[in-house]
């Protein structure tokens, strides 16, 4: 019999019931008790569904207040000095306060701890903080309980730990002497906490515990993959059973590593590197168990079971019940329950698979390796079969205009008419721009009264030609600010748009919404991607009435915005049947289509943002390159059908350039505007090295705070950036977009932002 099992599954709820909890406690209308009795609730019903779904061994540890590291972090006594609280016991103020910062009035007060991606997801965890001499001890029961609570629902359980050398390799040492401190120092002193952790599980009854090391997927330095051996080595008397698992990408050269551990089973993501069954089957020790992700973890697609079971069967011949079957990652990644879209057409639900239809997919994978002429199983199979030929015929997927527009991409439409050198001319001369031009990233603040008016709309209580004045009034509104500020090329300021994303995706053909699709992003916050179901076409303009009605009000060169393909892209569930290489250059070409529709409209420069552009970088280098070509090219296709004249910016809010300068570079864009303020220009030591072509907006303040910077602090960063990039392309504008920000603090910020600009147009006179 093979075992069904899951990595883990969504704490959130599917009604987002831990969000609405959270929340409540921050604002003090529920306390801990209530906050404590949801989390009860949700981890009971999780376990159930997971059990009803039909799998065998449940994960506990999965569920956490914020975030499962910063759980790990308290769980080792890994919380910062200004945090400790004076009993030393953490409590889960403690644990709110490392997550989201505290006032000085509770817990030491302090800013919070680093947040940051997830590998290559969109969850982001909290960066454990270490000193030179951190001791490591056991100091939060919530794992142990949460065992203690399942078991006395009857389930049997496999408790989640993430595993000591992806831990430290997560978290950051920092104070006194952490440069030149090497965080594998640490393991010594951690791995005695996994034993007391791994012996108290043990103690209450638990058989397999799984052990979470997806950096196994990583290009790991020489010295950490010494220390997996050393480390699995110390924790192998634990009396349990231990079972590896790595996801997110193949092992590749950790193969032999990961198979070789002193533990008693491995899991590996067939969905995201399936080449590496046959490898991994082969070298596997005939003691070990093999768990097998073959159900996409990260998606939202139903499985293909014929596909899953050819491999599966293959598998159990060799293993029997060794083979273990799972989803290729935890399940945090996908939203919660199908079952809950009770607006979506029967065809698009039927191709369809959230966390709990995943669970019953493996374990209906598992019944059929023993009982393959099970009815349920029959049933199952038929079911997915019925899926792929409708998938196969549907023109809502397939769209031979798109296809062949596809087929019909020259090397040329990738290429702007002439060089930047000789581009940067003719917009200069039309342009007319002082030096240090000023400008802001696209949206301004969005106010409640923005955010009614687009609901009043959405639910038929505000006509269209009602809405559409609602809209302009804001527009003429940020057309008017913005003049009196004196910034130099305008935006109309994104009212009408409630995420740079969905706004796009709404008016795509192709794309498909869901209303419960919420997937955790962090702590409270969710997200609800947009679904790519088929072939990306644009039916219409989607911006050109508003920013013309915007450039219809000024003088000023007004410039348009556009969200670009690859961030389209990153932010959406994609397709499986084809490449996101395929999906971004449909993109594009629909996003191209607005671009030269902008222009011909008389708008003078179009921003193409490209947020999620360094976050789609694949986990192992020696696929960056693969990537980047694809990225650029598609980037690249949709801003290379204008004229000379016509203005390319781009904009990307994050500051690690160094590895991808170049690609940035083969972007052409004419301007790219950046966030550098939080790093203080640091970024721009890429610049040094690398004769970056075009102009930069290298971003002066920091949008994420309300802090107000002075114009002398902005001048001293513009300066800093001059000794790096020739005055004459530099801009000036803020980090990124101001919608979070509200308007008292945006206009005193831009006001010094002006004065930076002209203070040095001055001493450049
Ligand atoms: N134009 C967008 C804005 O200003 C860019 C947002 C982003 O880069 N995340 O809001
Ligand atoms: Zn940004």
């Amino acid at each position: 019999m093979a075992l069904s099992h899951s990595l883990g599954f969504p704490r959130i709820g599917r009604d987002r019931e831990l969000k609405k909890a959270l929340e409540a406690h921050w604002r003090g209308e529920l306390d801990k008790a209530g906050l404590r009795a949801v989390g009860r609730e949700l981890r009971a019903a999780h376990w159930q569904l997971q059990k009803d779904a039909g799998l065998e061994l449940l994960p506990v540890g999965d569920f956490a207040w914020y975030d499962q590291v910063l759980s790990h972090s308290l769980m080792f006594g890994a919380i910062p000095e200004r945090f400790r609280p004076a009993d030393d016991q953490p409590n889960l103020d403690t644990l709110f306060a490392m997550a989201r910062g505290a006032g000085s009035g509770c817990c030491g007060g302090g800013h919070a701890q680093e947040l940051t991606k997830w590998f290559d997801t969109n969850y982001h965890y909290l960066v454990p903080e270490f000193t030179v001499d951190q001791r490591f001890q056991l100091s939060w029961e919530q794992l142990f309980e949460e065992v203690e609570q399942a078991h006395a629902l009857g389930h049997r359980v496999k408790p989640v730990l993430i595993g000591p050398l992806t831990y430290l390799w997560l978290g950051k040492v920092k104070g006194a002497g952490a440069e030149g401190f090497d965080k594998l120092e640490l393991l010594e002193r951690l791995l005695p906490v996994y034993g007391e952790i791994l012996g108290r599980l043990a103690a209450l009854g638990v058989e397999w515990v799984q052990i979470d090391e997806p950096i196994l997927g990583l290009d790991l330095p020489q010295d950490w993959k010494n220390a997996f051996e050393r480390g699995y080595h110390l924790l192998q008397h634990a009396p349990l059973k231990k079972l590896v698992a790595c996801y997110f990408s193949g092992l590749e050269d950790n193969l032999g590593l990961a198979v070789g551990l002193p533990v008693d089973g491995l899991h590996v993501d067939l969905v995201r590197a399936p080449e590496q069954y046959p490898i991994v089957l082969d070298r596997l020790p005939t003691y070990k168990v093999l768990s097998l992700g073959v159900v996409n973890g990260r998606n939202i697609w139903r499985c293909d079971l014929d596909q899953a079971l050819e491999v599966l069967r293959h598998a159990h011949e060799r293993l029997g019940e060794r083979l273990w079957v799972a989803p290729s990652c935890s399940l945090l990644h996908s939203p919660v329950d199908l079952a809950r879209e009770d607006q979506l057409d029967a065809e698009l639900k039927g191709w369809l698979a959230f966390a709990v239809q995943k669970c019953a997919e493996v374990a209906v994978l598992a019944r059929a390796l023993d009982d393959p002429e099970a009815a349920p199983v029959q049933a199952a199979l038929a079911a997915s079969r019925a899926v792929r030929a409708s998938r196969a015929a549907s023109p809502r997927i397939h769209n031979p205009a798109v296809q062949a527009r596809l087929e019909a991409i020259t090397a040329a439409d990738s290429q702007r008419q002439s060089p930047f050198a000789e581009r940067i001319e003719r917009q200069r001369a039309r342009l007319q721009l002082p030096a240090w031009p000023t400008t802001t990233i696209g949206s301004f603040p969005q106010t409640a009264a923005i955010r009614l008016a687009r609901q009043a709309f959405r639910q038929g209580k505000l006509s269209q030609a009602e809405y559409t004045e609602a809209m302009h009034s804001e527009i003429r509104h940020a057309v008017q600010v913005q003049e009196n500020l004196g910034l130099d090329v305008l935006v109309h300021g994104e009212a009408e748009r409630n995420d740079m994303v969905e706004y796009f995706a709404e008016q795509l053909d192709g794309y498909a919404f869901t209303r419960f699709g919420w997937v955790q992003s962090y702590g409270s916050r969710c997200v609800k991607p947009a679904l790519i179901v088929g072939d990306l076409s644009r039916p219409r303009a989607m911006t050109v009435e508003w920013i013309r009605y915007a450039q219809g009000l000024t003088g000023k060169v007004m410039k348009g915005m556009l969200t670009g393909p690859v961030t389209m892209l990153m932010w959406s569930f994609p397709r499986e049947d084809i490449s996101r290489e395929v999906q971004a250059r449909q993109l594009a070409l629909a996003i191209r289509d607005e671009v030269q529709d902008l222009e011909a409209a008389g708008i003078r420069i179009v921003q193409i943002d490209e947020a999620a552009f360094r976050e789609g970088l694949p986990l192992r280098k020696a696929q960056w390159q693969g990537y980047l070509d694809w990225a650029t090219e598609a980037f690249r296709l949709c801003a290379s059908g204008v004229r000379d004249e016509t203005q390319i910016h781009t904009h990307m809010c994050y500051s690690e350039f160094n590895d991808v300068i170049e690609s940035i570079a083969a972007m052409d864009a004419d301007v790219i505007t950046i966030e550098t303020s939080r790093s203080d220009m640091e970024l721009l030591e890429a610049f040094e090295t690398f004769d970056y072509p075009s102009e930069i907006g290298p971003g002066v303040y920091d949008i994420h705070s309300p802090r107000v910077p002075d114009t002398g602090e902005m001048v001293r960063l513009l300066r800093k950036a001059a000794r790096r990039i020739p005055a004459g392309r530099l801009w000036v504008n803020p980090d990124c977009g101001l919608k979070t920000r509200a308007w008292a603090e945006t206009e005193a910020a831009l006001v010094n932002m002006v004065a930076a600009a002209r203070q040095l147009r001055g001493e450049l006179a």
